[in-house]
């Protein structure tokens, strides 16, 4: 049976605030589970301002996709003229509601945004820590602990996933790509994002692009971000949901799809940065 994989992530103190209960109430409303990834720590959203000066092509998207619009003017100055918030670490009660709702919870990020623009700068001992604050942190907001991981803005390199073994996770979804892999040094299942997200194509033309992209019968992972689809596309993506049921796709968790593959038919592999139509950074493929 054709499945969709809901990847769930949550980026921003905005998102977690009133994205996911919006999300939480479209998915009761369809009567459908997905996976969500928190980031727990400091939002530093408005360190991207940075980014404006760096690279043209985050400019570019930022204008395109109406910023102001889908994150908000305060957003925008977290982390620089306003003290950063925690994330999940905020909202511990949103966290029981999505356990309560039946989704499955797992690790997206300590500081998101440090991630997403200054990864590869960093040392050794600052990915540790990283991995460390986080998961400590989802450890007390859920109590459990997080068996899979997915990186901010789907960057890694060799280093993340040499720390990210120690971890013992189930799977990992930190790429891309367009089908499962092994990912190679931390030897462990990847189950990607393999469909474009709203924000990266024509919101006009959104939904039929993506039903156009799931009619085919195979499995597919949807990355779903709180900000967007909880926010300014939760009609789209309340569209897009009545069509993949109507077109009679399982829309599933992402331990769902994991418990469905037949993993030792994987090749193992090693990611590829690639910069992606509609990104302004490469991403792991
Ligand atoms: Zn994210």
């Amino acid at each position: 049976m054709a499945m969709l994989g809901l990847k769930i992530d949550v980026d921003t103190y905005w998102g977690m605030k009133n994205g996911v209960p919006c999300l939480l109430e479209i998915l009761k409303q369809f009567r459908l589970k997905g996976t969500f990834f928190l980031s727990i720590g400091p939002d530093n959203s408005g360190r991207a301002a940075l980014q404006l000066i760096k690279n043209p092509l985050f400019l570019k998207k930022m204008m395109r996709t109406n910023a102001a619009a889908l994150y908000g003017w305060k957003t925008a100055l977290y982390g620089t003229l306003l003290p950063a918030p925690m994330i999940a670490f905020s909202f511990p009660q949103i966290v029981n509601d999505i356990i309560a709702a039946g989704h499955e919870v797992q690790f997206h990020a300590w500081d998101h945004r440090r991630w997403q623009d200054e990864l590869l700068q960093k040392s050794e001992d600052w990915i540790r820590e990283w991995f460390s604050k986080g998961i400590a942190g989802f450890e007390k907001l859920t109590e459990k602990k997080p068996t899979a991981f997915g990186a901010p803005s789907w960057v890694i390199d060799d280093r993340v996933l040499k720390i990210i073994k120690a971890y013992n996770c189930d799977y990992l979804s930190c790429t891309r790509a367009k089908s499962p892999f092994i990912h190679e040094i931390a030897d462990v299942l990847e189950i990607p994002s393999d469909l474009p997200c709203f924000e990266e194509i024509d919101a006009e033309k959104g939904v039929s692009i993506i039903t156009d992209l799931i009619k085919d019968g195979q499995t597919h992972v949807l990355p779903v971000h709180a900000e967007v689809e909880g926010g300014i596309f939760q009609n789209q993506f309340r569209e897009l949901l009545k069509d993949a049921i109507n077109m009679g796709i399982k829309v599933v968790p992402l331990k769902e799809i994991k418990q469905k593959l037949d993993i030792k038919s994987l090749h193992k592999r090693k990611y590829k940065m690639e910069l992606l139509p509609g990104r302004h950074s490469p991403c792991a493929v």
